[in-house]
This record gives structure tokens, C-alpha cells and sequence, in this order.
């Protein structure tokens, strides 16, 4: 345990924003980082609790008393060894993640959770910058291959776990670029993508061979696939986003969230876009559509790109503010009012409005979306309430929409194609270690599960890993 008074003497610290006239007019990184004094002061906050729920509640187990004691005390090599031990990539999860962890810290009972998410971040750099982080190179190859088709974190995560045990692995990419929806949905100024291209490199030399520009299914047939590798481990990510099928959706103007997304990683990456490619909120007022992390994305790409205004709406009540009383810690409080960096920096949010139809001009072109302000009911006895409508409407003017709605369950053609079985949601069913009705294809991350988490993407990747291992260990004893 680091400081045994320091949780009852030192605060909770955030490393906070870059200052918002300075980080709108970028795609940099909004978060800043502490001294590293300050960030070994946090990390002796940690009071080394008897029954960690931080280790229950982080999806990949993380040993989180024990790395924070080593940051503590400086020992930097130690504490990225005990992180990595248990999580293969921390540089994203220490920018992206919901930190599931904190939320389960005892501390949080008073709103003072361990910045464990930062911490871990600040150990992961520190890692890098210290040159600790090198390739490790799997000493004995057992001659048995396994191809991954998609390099998302599920993929990644697969990849390198199956590849320090031994197997050649390849992976299959269908992007010209790896890294899923880490580099071609979450923005760069919550995640630079240099932070995938150096973990990339450490990949690549550690053996494992990345194909991009491969579909699986288009450009190689799965019964192929099938026939060359020992084992498929499928993590294409759920891509098909939840639609609104109301009068004028298909006006110009109205837009999935990932195509602006994408295209603004893209950009930002350095491709050209014609000018009737280009999607931009440039000097349009903004109307986003679904009041999640993938809205408020756009919320702060759209701000970025000098859009005059944004609103995002949900037709979803709005979360409880501070304590979510149908979801008692340690349990993550799946219903609380999140305000991102990218909603301080402009954005009315309303709730309860349910989306009509789209608007047009005398031109025919896109100027507003009428909307319906609604009531959830629960019946009486109990149950999902229902949404019920109150007549009181209005039209948000707008001239560029984003539909931020979710994601559907993903590429029914590999289903087929493997003829694997579906679960009761409409999921790829599997066993616990990922394992499909097909006993050579696993499946895990989004795919798996329906549209998640980064860390739950990687914990999935990790387990289909040992899942595969233990399916070709089960063909050996044979
Ligand atoms: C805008 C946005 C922001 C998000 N922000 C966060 C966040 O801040 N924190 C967080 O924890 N989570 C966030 N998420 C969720 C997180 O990104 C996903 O849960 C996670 O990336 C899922 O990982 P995956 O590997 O299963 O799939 P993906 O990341 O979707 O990767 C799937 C990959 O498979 C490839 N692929 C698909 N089909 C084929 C094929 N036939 N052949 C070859 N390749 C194929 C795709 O091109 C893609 O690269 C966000 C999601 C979105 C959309
Ligand atoms: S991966 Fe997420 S949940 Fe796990 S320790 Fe890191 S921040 Fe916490």
C-alpha cells in the first residue's frame, strides 16, 4: 500500500482540458497530464482495499493496488509490468476508457475514486518514453495458424495474446488502416492515432502479419479461410448503425455519425475528399441524434469543424445527475448524466424528444427536424416503460443532421457463410471462451456482444485467444 493517510489527506486530481479556445480550433488531445509528482501523489491514494472491486469491475482483471503502490513509490518499469501483465494496450484504454474501474473504487462512495484511468495512462507513457516497452518475441512457434478477421481491439487483443503463445497469426483488415473503429470512429483529440501506430509497430515485430485491405468474404472467401488456418477468430465489430425511418431521411444532409467520423479521422490522416464527398458542419447549425459517447463525438468534431450550432437529442429521459439509485455502486452507473470535454465546448442537449421527420426548405433542402417531446411510463405492475407521446411539438432548425443512434447486430453474410448459430438477441451464440456453433471459429468484441466497449473488446479478444488454444490443445490429445 503506498501512503496509508494520503486518501484521507490528498484529493482526488484531474489532469483537466487543454483550455477550450485553444483545443476547439485542433484535433490534438484535450487531456492534459499531471506532474509527475502529482500523478505519484494520486496513485498513493490507493488505500490497497482488502476485496479490490476495482480488479471485478475492469473486464481485463487489471491489478490496479498493486501497479499504484510501484507508481507511488516511482517504480515505473515494475508498475508497467504488473499493468501489462494483465492488459495488452493500456495507452488506450488510459485515454478512452469509461473507467468501469473507478467507478467501483470504494473511494467513489465519496466521489473520490483513485484516477486510476489516468494513472494508467501516465504508467503506459511513461513505459514508452523510458524505452520499456519492447517487443517481446515468442521464443517457440507451435506451427499452427490462426487468421483474425478485423483489427479493432478485439482483433488486436486476439491476436496478441494467440501470438505469444505461439501460434502465427494473421490478421485480416478490410480498411487500409488497423485499428477498428479506435482509428476510424473515436476521434483524435480523445485518441491520437499515433498512440495505435506505436503499439502497431511493437505488433508487427513481435510476428504478426497484418493484411489490409482484405475483406473477408469479398475479397477471400470464408470456406477458404476455413481450409488454411487451424483456427478463425472473427472481431468485425457490429457496422451496421441503427436507422430512422422517417419522411425525408434520405435529404441531403442527414448522415450516419461514422461517416462524418471516418471521414474526419481520415482527413486528419491526410486524404482528400472532393467537395460533394466532403461532409461538413461548417456554418450549418447541427442536430445530432442520440444522446451517447458516439453523439458527443460528433458534438465535438462538428464544433471543430466551426459549425454555428449543435444540439444533440435522445429520446430517452435524462440521466440522474449525481447518484443513480437503480444502479448502487460498485455496479456501474449505467444511467448518469455524462458531460463530456466535447460538450463544454458548446451544445444545448435536450431529452424525451422523440424525431418526427426531417424538414425541407422551398429548395428542397434540409432545414429542420420536427421533434416530439414524450413521457416514459411504466405499466402498472411494473416493467420497460413505455414511451407515450404529448402533442407538444417543434421543429429544430438544421441543416446538417447526424444519426448517433447505435449499432444493429453485424454481418449477417459470415453467419451464413459459417452457418454459425445466432443467440436469442441476434448475436453470433458462443461458449464462454467465444467458441461458435462451428468449433473452429470464435468470435468475440462487438461482434460477439453487440456495440460495446474498448476494454470489453480486448477482454473478449483475450478470451477467444484462450478459447482457440484450447480447442487445438483438445485436436492434439486426440
Ligand atoms: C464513435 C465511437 C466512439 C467510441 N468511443 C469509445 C470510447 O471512448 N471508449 C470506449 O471504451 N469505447 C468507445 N466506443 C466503442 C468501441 O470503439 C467499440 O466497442 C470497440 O472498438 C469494438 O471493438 P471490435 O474490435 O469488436 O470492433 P471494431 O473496433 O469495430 O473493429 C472491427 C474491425 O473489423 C473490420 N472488418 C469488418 N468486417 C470485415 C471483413 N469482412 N473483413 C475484414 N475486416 C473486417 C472493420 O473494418 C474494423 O476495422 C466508441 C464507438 C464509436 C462508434
Ligand atoms: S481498462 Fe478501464 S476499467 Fe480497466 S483498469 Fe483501465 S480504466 Fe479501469
Amino acid at each position: 500500500m503506498g501512503n496509508p493517510r494520503a486518501f484521507l489527506t490528498i484529493d482526488r486530481k484531474e489532469a483537466g482540458y487543454r483550455p477550450m479556445e485553444e483545443r476547439v480550433r485542433d484535433y490534438g488531445e484535450v487531456e492534459q497530464t499531471l506532474a509527475i509528482e502529482e500523478r505519484m501523489a494520486q496513485a498513493s491514494r490507493c488505500m490497497d482495499c482488502g476485496v479490490p472491486f476495482c480488479h471485478w469491475a475492469c473486464p481485463l482483471g487489471n491489478r490496479m493496488p498493486e501497479y499504484q503502490d510501484l507508481v507511488y513509490k516511482g517504480k515505473w518499469k515494475e508498475a508497467y509490468k504488473v499493468l501489462n501483465r494483465t492488459h495488452p494496450f493500456p495507452e488506450f484504454t488510459g485515454r478512452i476508457c469509461p473507467a468501469l474501474c473507478e467507478k467501483s473504487c470504494v473511494q467513489a462512495l465519496e466521489h473520490q475514486a483513485v484516477t486510476i484511468r489516468e494513472n494508467e495512462c501516465a504508467t503506459t507513457e511513461r513505459a514508452y518514453s523510458e524505452g520499456f516497452v519492447q517487443p517481446r518475441i515468442p521464443q517457440v512457434r507451435n506451427g499452427k495458424k490462426v487468421a483474425v478477421v478485423g483489427s479493432g481491439p478485439a482483433g488486436l487483443g486476439a491476436a496478441d495474446k494467440l501470438n505469444q503463445m505461439g501460434y502465427d497469426v494473421t490478421v485480416f483488415e478490410k480498411n487500409e488502416a488497423i485499428g477498428g473503429l479506435l482509428r476510424f470512429g473515436i476521434p483524435d483529440f480523445k485518441l491520437s492515432k499515433h498512440v495505435i501506430d506505436r503499439r502497431l509497430a511493437i505488433l508487427e515485430a513481435e510476428g504478426i502479419t497484418f493484411k489490409t485491405g482484405v475483406c473477408i468474404g469479398q475479397d477471400i472467401d470464408p470456406k477458404k479461410l476455413e481450409k488454411d488456418f487451424d483456427a478463425i477468430v472473427l472481431t468485425m465489430g457490429a457496422e451496421t448503425p441503427r436507422d430512422l425511418n422517417v419522411e425525408n431521411r434520405n435529404l441531403p444532409g442527414v448522415h450516419f455519425a461514422l461517416e462524418l467520423l471516418q471521414q474526419q479521422n481520415r482527413v486528419n490522416a491526410g486524404q482528400e475528399f472532393s467537395k460533394e464527398e466532403r461532409i461538413s458542419a461548417k456554418g450549418k447549425n447541427v442536430l445530432v441524434i442520440g444522446g451517447g459517447d458516439t453523439g458527443s463525438d460528433c458534438v465535438g468534431t462538428a464544433n471543430r469543424q466551426g459549425a454555428l450550432s449543435v444540439t444533440q437529442i435522445e429520446v430517452m429521459p435524462k440521466p440522474f445527475e449525481n447518484e443513480d439509485p437503480t444502479n448502487p455502486w460498485p455496479a456501474y452507473p449505467r444511467l448518469l448524466l455524462k458531460t463530456t470535454s466535447s460538450h463544454k465546448e458548446g451544445c444545448t442537449r435536450e431529452w424525451s424528444l422523440n424525431t418526427l421527420r426531417f424538414v425541407a426548405n422551398a429548395d428542397g433542402a434540409l432545414s429542420g427536424a420536427e421533434v416530439e417531446r414524450v413521457e416514459w411510463v411504466t405499466p402498472e405492475g411494473g416493467g420497460r416503460p413505455n414511451m407515450v407521446p404529448t402533442g407538444e411539438k417543434k421543429v429544430i432548425p438544421c441543416e446538417l443532421v447526424l444519426l448517433a443512434m447505435g449499432f444493429t447486430q453485424p454481418n449477417a453474410k459470415f453467419v451464413d457463410a459459417f452457418k454459425l448459430d445466432k443467440d436469442q438477441r441476434g448475436n453470433i451464440a458462443t461458449s464462454a471462451l467465444g467458441q461458435t456453433s462451428n468449433p473452429k471459429i470464435f468470435a468475440a468484441g462487438d461482434c460477439r456482444t453487440g456495440a460495446s466497449l474498448v476494454v470489453r473488446a480486448i477482454a473478449s479478444g483475450r478470451c477467444a485467444a484462450d478459447g482457440v488454444n484450447e480447442y487445438i490443445k483438445g485436436i492434439e490429445r486426440k
